[in-house]
């Protein structure tokens, strides 16, 4: 089918309905229109907003040539970790730490989506996903905004009930939340929230080659806290300040931890802000939505995110590549990205930060001390063997690994 069709409900009804168009949502359509089986597929792309902005930059590592390599705004080759009074470069090598801007990537699938005929826009605010008949999943779901609606035979929904880029809605979320993440029971929740802005010196002052991954000799939140710096030239640079922590903080607590780094390392040096970034991504495995076939979610919603660091964006890719994968050999849909050996060490690294069994400054430093770059970045991508597994995990030390994988264990058992 490669229009969408009337169906005798007169609803009109597509083969895919992507219910969000953000990073997930886009990356599934990029994939669809890339697959020489499913490209003429009718799909319906909903978002309650296509006039997109640069609301966030992506940044992960990678060894080979991206699927976006087009888009790569910049990359380093060597990341440096800074926590009590130690500093260490370390070469990425054979990885490549690349950085894609949001709005580069909305524009570019949006554009080519745009001039296919099968593919389908409606801007509006979704109110309810459904599905049909929940004894016969080919019946399909409908996707509801107010004024309309419409059937898919598959529904691929990365509706968040909060929004990352709005600290307000997340802050509301926790509280919702407050009562199953006290339970000893539950799996921990914590945000990572940073506020980045995006700074240009008068003077050159950055070393443009070396990504600043963390420097913890930041204010700490009484929890895990580090200044995230990214060079684009010896002038301008993305500075973000990011906490791992149950609650978010107000904008000018962002802004004064900046404000005093940026002078504390540029004394004397003017500078003006040219953008800026804010977010709040979950940290967690407590399932942000249940659904049932054929209603799928995806990215953020979909448990793409990594529990334990917030890097969600080659995950996303991953579980996209998949599912059309899927779709293309007719298979059942299976959306989960994580291995559970990989989300086991996710666990155990988030319930030691959730408990404060050991600071993070503590943990990536000896995480970085004992490993390569290189080791840390497979183990981080889930790509790790089980040897360099352990070897990480011996950098932290018995007495505060163990309690928790035992504690995970038995919250599993
Ligand atoms: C500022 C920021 C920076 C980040 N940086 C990185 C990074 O460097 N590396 C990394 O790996 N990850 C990063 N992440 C995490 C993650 O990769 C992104 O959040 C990613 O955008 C998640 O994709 P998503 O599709 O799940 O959510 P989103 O990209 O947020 O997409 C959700 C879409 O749904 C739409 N929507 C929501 N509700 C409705 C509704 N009711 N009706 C219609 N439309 C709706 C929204 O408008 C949006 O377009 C970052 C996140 C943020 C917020």
């Amino acid at each position: 089918m490669s229009n969408a069709i009337i169906s005798n409900t007169n609803l009109a009804s597509y083969d895919y309905i992507i219910a969000g168009a953000g990073g997930a949502g886009l990356s599934l359509l990029h994939y669809l229109m890339e697959s020489p089986s499913l490209a003429s597929k009718s799909i319906l792309v909903i978002d309650k907003s296509f006039q997109k902005t640069n609301d966030r930059t992506w940044c992960f590592w990678e060894k080979n040539i991206s699927t976006f390599e087009n888009l790569v705004h910049h990359r380093w080759n060597t990341i440096s970790i800074h926590a009590d009074g130690s500093d260490k470069q370390l070469p990425t090598a054979p990885f490549s730490y690349k950085m894609i801007q949001g709005i580069d990537f909305y524009n570019s699938v949006l554009s080519k989506a745009k001039i296919k005929t099968n593919i389908h826009f409606q801007e509006a605010t979704i109110t309810g996903i459904s599905v049909l008949d929940a004894s016969n999943i080919s019946k399909g779901a409908k996707v509801e905004w107010e004024g309309g609606s419409a059937m898919g035979d598959y529904i691929f929904s990365s509706l968040l009930p909060f929004q990352m880029n709005q600290l307000a809605t997340a802050a509301a979320y926790s509280k919702s939340l407050q009562s199953s993440i006290s339970s000893n029971k539950q799996a921990p929740f914590l945000w990572q929230h940073f506020k980045g802005r995006v700074v240009q010196f008068e003077a050159p002052v950055f070393n443009k080659a070396i990504a600043k991954l963390m420097d913890f000799n930041v204010p700490q939140q009484g929890a895990t806290a580090f200044m995230y710096q990214l060079p684009l030239n010896e002038k301008e640079a993305l500075v973000e300040y990011t906490v791992f922590s149950a609650n978010v903080l107000e904008i000018s607590e962002y802004d004064k931890v900046l404000d005093t780094y940026l002078a504390n390392e540029y004394s004397g040096m003017k500078y003006s802000i040219t953008h800026e970034e804010i977010g709040a991504i979950p940290m967690t495995q407590i399932a942000l939505a249940s659904t049932v076939a054929p209603i799928y979610t995806i990215g953020a919603l979909g448990a793409a995110i990594k529990a334990s660091t917030g890097y969600a964006f080659q995950f996303i890719q991953e579980q996209c590549k998949n599912i059309v994968t899927q779709l293309e050999k007719g298979l059942p849909i299976q959306t989960k990205v994580h291995t559970t050996r990989h989300q086991f060490y996710d666990a155990v690294l988030l319930d030691i930060l959730f408990h404060h069994k050991m600071e993070g400054a503590e943990i990536f430093k000896r995480i970085f001390a004992n490993n390569e770059a290189a080791t840390v970045f497979k183990f981080l991508s889930n790509t790790s063997t089980i040897m360099e597994d352990i070897k990480i995990m011996r950098s932290l030390p018995t007495s505060i690994f163990l309690p928790a994988a035992i504690k995970v264990l038995l919250r599993r058992a």
